[in-house]
């Protein structure tokens, strides 16, 4: 199953145990930064844009799934905010 990532008002969420906080997500991204290098050389990512990405799998930490994590609405926006397994969200 394709997983997009959440935006501002939505978040992921596993439908298998209800784990709301934490996931692996694996993506390849394209992307463009502004190095700024010291005169002694070292150097700090001061921008980082991404141009592009592609999410390849995102996996719940808690019981392993990565074919239950769907993308849910934050509680602000009615979603859930306590992480129960379970019909929640849906
Ligand atoms: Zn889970």
């Amino acid at each position: 199953m394709a997983v997009s990532l959440p935006d501002e008002s939505s978040r992921l969420r596993c439908g298998h145990c209800g784990n709301l906080t934490r996931f692996d997500v694996t993506r390849t991204v394209r992307s463009r930064e502004y190095w700024h290098a010291s005169l002694s050389g070292e150097v700090a990512v001061e921008e980082h844009e991404v141009l592009a990405e592609q999410v390849e799998a995102v996996t719940c930490r808690w019981c392993s799934a990565s074919d239950h994590v769907e993308v849910v609405s934050r509680p602000e926006f009615g979603g859930p905010s306590q992480e129960t397994p379970g019909d929640g969200g849906v």
